[in-house]
């Protein structure tokens, strides 16, 4: 896994609630997303990010 130095800072901000070894891992975390063709947690709202479904459909309903 990365060594980050911003870890602990990007943990402050981190909204996910998905239990994961790549939180606070930003780099990581989009990047493991995006090769799903998914959106990490943190743009999601509250609600839509604890239903853990990182898929743009969902993004789309959570955000309109
Ligand atoms: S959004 Fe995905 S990769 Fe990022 S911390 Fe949450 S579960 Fe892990």
């Amino acid at each position: 896994m990365t060594q980050c130095p911003n870890k602990e800072r990007n943990l402050e901000f981190c909204t996910c609630t998905y239990d994961c070894n790549r939180r606070g891992l930003c780099c990581d975390c989009v990047a493991y997303h995006r090769d799903k063709g998914e959106i990490p947690g943190c743009f999601f709202t509250k609600s839509g990010e604890a239903s853990w479904d990182r898929s743009p459909r969902k993004f789309c309903q959570d955000r309109v």
